[in-house]
């Protein structure tokens, strides 16, 4: 491996060029510092010579390049917003169109009438006038399409120009001029490709400097989208061989040896009020099977919202606390419990507290607001609240053989004195690290259990679960009706108010839900959304729904308050719950059987599942209501797939083929960006990486004939997990 050779590709930008602050701190913004940063900068388009076009032809949304004369040009401030901006009035034999540079006041300067330019931009339209918004300028000496169209159809050859998202400081054509600027320094030349050669050649893929050609200087149409298939395969193929990695490193550790005592198991699972599903009896019999091994488990349940995956849990947690393991030399073991929000950890706590109260088994609860343990020394019945300090103290002494919690689990000051089992509640990236970091010693390494009913594609199952085993809970518990949903515009709301009044009549209980609001700064969507279900809420209780009790739910709220407005919900004394899509994820109150989606366009489908997941919870017939005022043809197609797919799985194969290259930004929660997303679209490509990654970690799992892979990894593993 020639080592010299990465070092160009590493340097600092502003060791290669001039650079001003303004360009330095614009660079910065877009996540470029190095020579790599700027080469891996991808165009967000291309243009062509072929896409020039004469001026009357313009339409809204082109993206499109003009040659034309100055006629004007002036500084000016956005009227309201105050920006500086550059307006121009440029023409051609044709029309005239304005164009506009925000934030560049300084080139009009540059553009003195009849100077001749060359524009190319994407149009807009401001109350029914074009104009041509920062468009990538280029003074001209001639105009080559002046008089007739058939100028252009002698030019045989077009050319594409990749345009790149710009910032303040830094335009498109500064990035185009010094990537073309590094090519000509030589830097293909040096720079190493880490995905190995074979590879490359047997899935048809560019070398990484032909990629880069191709990406930032095609020489015809095909080329840049072989590129992007290229980083696409590297994207998936780098996470999938992180996970085979860290699922080769667990295998490495012992894990303790549990032989579960049958008849006990029988009695513990005899006090639930229902019998076991098979799913649920076979998800156990996999759990066991690995406990029985000695090295650590690494399994995923994945089961649609509503199939019991709770139940699996607290009999393996069940399993774990009641069993001395034979080479034990340390005592019990203990369980941690791990929920994403306080509402799920306080809820699993509560469920918990019904599964094992009368048995000897201890239970603590530990979240960002408090400490709670069950049961009380002075009411058996019931959980007391108790200090941080004592509660860790107890946990390290080993005395507590259970902790519910959010990741205030995995804080430094937490440790175990023997845990045996981490069971995670729809954490999609928890890691190794992670879970190393629940362990105290290092050689023994708890057994771990990841839980989501979040459907997705299986292709992207395979790739960020790449180091998990996996058990599908695919039944649903007996007797459940299919819940039955609706599409509610403005002509049939009334018949729906009307529906839910008789159910709420019958006893039952509703959610309302409002939808997220898509707003760059979370903490003023998260304001925002507060406020449209205050809104609604006040609605529905006085002009809607006055006979009914009417709760309010959201993110806002501090966390005393939304466990109490919980508490009364589950007890019934709140009919209709309005909140936000903090619901989402594991809340369960069995006698809520309606749920209203308003704004549901605004939802992913995954997301309209889980939601939708939150009234599955009896036997009673569930309703769900998707209320949308959107026409857009798109919308409708999702929206109808969410009526009619019996599951979450098929809904998730339906979502990702529904989904234009443009909005397939939902990989960010998954750690993959929207180029890898569309690896994800492809089985072919995603099977490959997942076994081209395995023949590599199975002969070298470390790596060490892999130097810039491993590096990769850990810049991968840096970027996506959360600490
Ligand atoms: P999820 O898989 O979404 O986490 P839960 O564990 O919250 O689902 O279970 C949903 C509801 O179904 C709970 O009220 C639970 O008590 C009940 N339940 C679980 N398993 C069964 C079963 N085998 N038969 C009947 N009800 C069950
Ligand atoms: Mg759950």
């Amino acid at each position: 491996m020639k080592q010299d050779s990465v070092v160009l590709e590493t340097t600092s930008l502003a060791d290669i060029f001039r650079l001003t602050p303004l360009q330095k701190t614009g660079l910065a913004k877009l996540g470029i510092t190095t020579s790599d940063d700027l080469l891996h900068y991808f165009p967000i388009r291309y243009t062509s010579t072929a896409d020039i076009k004469h001026i009357i032809n313009l339409s809204k949304g082109d993206d499109t390049t003009i040659y034309g004369r100055v006629v004007s040009a002036k500084t000016s401030k956005g009227f309201k917003t105050k920006i500086p901006m550059t307006e121009a009035v440029i023409e051609d034999s044709t029309g005239r169109i304005k164009a506009v540079w925000f934030h560049q006041a300084y080139i009009a300067k540059m553009l003195t009438p009849e100077k001749l330019v060359k524009l190319s931009g994407h149009i807009e339209d401001r109350r029914g006038e074009l104009y041509i918004a920062n468009p990538e300028l280029v003074r001209t000496n001639e105009l080559p399409i002046d008089a007739s169209d058939s100028l252009f159809q002698t030019e045989n050859e077009s050319v594409l120009y990749p345009i790149y998202a710009e910032t303040r400081g830094v335009t498109s054509r500064f990035i185009y001029h010094h990537i073309q600027k590094l090519f000509s320094k030589g830097i293909l030349e040096k720079i190493t490709d880490p995905i190995p050669e074979e590879i490359l050649t047997k899935y048809h893929l560019p070398t990484l400097s032909t990629a880069l050609v191709w990406l930032h200087a095609p020489q015809k149409e095909g080329d840049a989208e072989s590129a992007r298939k290229r980083f696409a395969f590297e994207e998936v193929f780098v996470i999938q061989l992180a996970r085979q990695r860290e699922r080769a490193q667990a295998k490495e550790h012992s894990g303790f040896k549990i032989i579960p005592d049958e008849k006990a198991l029988a009695r513990f699972t005899s006090r639930f009020p229902f019998k076991p599903t098979a799913s649920q009896d076979h998800a156990l019999a996999d759990i066991f099977s690995d406990f029985k091994k000695g090295i650590p488990m690494g399994r995923l349940l994945e089961g649609d919202v509503g199939s019991g995956k709770t139940f699996v849990a607290a009999t393996a947690a069940y399993a774990v606390t009641a069993a001395t393991p034979a080479d034990n030399k340390f005592g019990n073991l203990q369980v941690a419990y791990m929920a994403p929000t306080e509402i799920l950890a306080e809820q699993h706590f509560q469920s918990f507290i019904q599964y094992f109260k009368d048995l000897p088994i201890e239970i603590g609860l530990l979240t960002g607001s408090g400490a709670k343990k069950f049961p009380s020394k002075s009411n058996p019945t019931e959980a007391t609240k108790v200090s941080k300090a004592q509660l860790l103290k107890w946990v390290a002494e080993g005395k507590l053989p259970i902790l519910i919690g959010t990741h205030a689990l995995i804080q430094k000051s937490v440790e175990f004195k023997n845990l045996g089992l981490a069971i995670v509640d729809e954490q999609h990236r928890f890691g190794t690290a992670q879970r190393g970091k629940l362990a105290k010693k290092d050689e023994m390494l708890p057994h771990f259990l990841s839980m989501t009913a979040t459907p997705i594609p299986r292709t992207l199952a395979l790739t960020i679960y790449g180091n998990l085993d996996l058990t599908l809970l695919d039944e649903m518990p007996a007797g459940r009706l299919p819940i039955k949903t609706e599409i509610i515009t403005k002509s049939n709301r009334k018949k729906m108010e009307e529906e839910m009044r008789a159910e709420i009549n019958r006893g039952h209980q509703a959610y309302v839900i409002c939808p997220r609001i898509d707003e760059p700064d979370p903490e003023k969507e998260l304001a925002l959304q507060a406020k449209s279900v205050t809104a609604e809420a006040k609605r529905i209780a006085e002009d809607i729904f006055p006979e009914f009790e009417v709760g309010i739910l959201h993110g806002k709220m501090k966390p005393a308050e939304k466990e109490w407005v919980m508490d009364e919900f589950k007890k019934g004394a709140i009919h209709i719950l309005v909140a936000t899509s903090v619901i989402e994820v594991g809340v369960n109150v069995p006698n809520a059987t309606m749920i209203a989606i308003e704004g549901a366009e605004r939802f992913g489908l995954a997301q309209l599942h889980q939601l939708r997941g939150r009234v599955i919870r009896s036997n009673d017939q569930a309703y769900c209501y998707i209320l949308t005022d959107s026409t857009s043809e798109v919308s409708q197609k999702r929206l109808k797939a969410i009526a009619t797919a019996k599951n979450g799985f098929e809904l998730a194969e339906l979502d990702l083929s529904l989904r234009g290259s443009g909005e397939l930004s939902g990989g960010k929660q998954w750690g993959i960006s929207d180029l890898g997303m569309e690896a994800i679209k492809n089985i072919k490509m995603v099977e490959a990486a997942r076994t081209e990654a395995g023949i590599i970690i199975a002969n070298d799992p470390e790596l060490s004939k892999h130097p810039l892979l491993r590096t990769k990894i850990t810049t991968h593993h840096k970027e996506t997990h959360w600490e």
